[in-house]
């Protein structure tokens, strides 16, 4: 672990930082040209104006630095891990994290830590730390600044959040939208957190209530297999679809439908997702728009698949949809017990 001191000696918040990977700490590789990690301790030397922040940190560099496309749910619970053995120690949490899978982990992250009462931020960047343009010395101060934020006694932003260029937002309602704009994450269906200008307005009424403080951080590291995602399209076919929903092990889809929740109401489609549910396999329904909500009442195509016994997934991304799946699955509770956990916002990631 190393230690940033602040040269403010008066009494100041503690954030440990969480190096994972990703753009944000990568240099160019002399010889084959192409972007690799590098240790993180060099950030420091990068931005020597950490040092004036009103902030104690310290680093934790995971030990193998991944692109985050190559990010596990064993990463995860590694993640989670270093929290919880940290929890107490520090006043906030900062992970920096690569963006292609950020909304994934912050999702995934969200639901495995229980009774979370502290900030814990994710932040990466498009543009390598060590180049002159990076977004990467922005996003990371800013999300120091997030993490050690208090609003009176307790702290200001108590939940997963990801910051990302001008915006702080819930972590299970992002979605990386643009591989090329600085501003590249969304949050389609929940406001921002918080704003990022001249100063960083926070939007308290969206902001999470905390947890009790005096309940202990809990980490779910038992994440189910068994879990796909599908997504509908003109054409797919019965034998494609057949064969997707008979794997064996197969315990939860998320099945990316057109509109407000509306698929085929051909007899064969249909019948496969009766067969389907009926087998135990949960079927949660997630809009393919980039926003609104799963309203499957409304159309007759939707309410064939409610009459199959496919879920609403309400406004919930992709990726909140799927590492809930993993985490409620990951239980082992009864089909009652599993169908009340997904049927209730659990950390806010949808609103009915
Ligand atoms: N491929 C990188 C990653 O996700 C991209 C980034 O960090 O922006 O790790």
């Amino acid at each position: 672990m190393q230690s940033i001191k602040s040269e403010n000696n008066t009494s100041r918040p503690s954030i440990l930082l969480i190096y994972t990977g990703g753009t944000i700490g990568m240099k160019r590789d002399e010889e084959s040209g192409a972007l690799v990690p590098f240790d993180f301790s060099g950030i420091y030397e990068e931005f020597p104006s950490i040092k004036r922040l009103h902030v104690d940190i310290d680093v934790h560099t995971m030990p193998k630095l991944i692109d985050s496309s190559n990010v596990q749910p064993s990463d995860w619970c590694a993640i989670a891990e270093v929290l919880q053995q940290n929890y107490e120690r520090y006043d906030g949490f900062v992970i920096l994290h690569g963006t292609d899978t950020m909304s994934y982990t912050a999702s995934a992250l969200s639901f495995m830590l229980e009774n979370l009462a502290k900030p814990v931020v994710f932040t990466g960047s498009q543009i390598p730390i060590g180049v002159m343009r990076t977004d990467g010395r922005e996003n990371l101060i800013t999300a120091i600044e997030v993490a050690s934020a208090r609003d009176g006694e307790r702290p200001m932003v108590p939940e997963v959040s990801l910051l990302f260029h001008s915006r702080l937002l819930r972590g299970n309602r992002t979605h990386k939208g643009s591989a090329e704009e600085l501003d590249a994450f969304c949050s389609p269906n929940y406001p921002s957190l918080a704003e990022v200008g001249v100063k960083i307005a926070y939007n308290r009424s969206a902001i999470a209530t905390p947890s009790d403080s005096s309940t202990p951080l809990r980490i779910a590291t038992m994440l189910s297999e068994g879990v796909a995602i599908i997504k509908l399209f003109p054409g797919i076919g019965e034998y494609t679809l057949r064969a997707i929903l008979s794997v064996e092990g197969l315990r939860g889809v998320v099945l990316e439908t057109y509109g407000a929740g509306n698929a085929p109401t051909s007899d064969w489609f249909l019948k496969l997702m009766r067969e389907t549910v009926e087998r135990g396999v949960i079927v949660m329904n997630v809009t393919q728009c980039q926003n609104g909500s799963v309203e499957m009442a409304l159309y007759e195509t939707g309410q064939r698949l409610q009459a199959a016994g496919v879920l609403s997934a309400y406004d919930m991304t992709t990726e909140a949809a799927i590492t809930k799946l993993m985490y409620v699955l990951g239980k082992n509770l009864s089909g009652e017990e599993t169908l009340s956990l997904l049927r209730t916002p659990l950390r806010g990631e949808f609103t009915m």
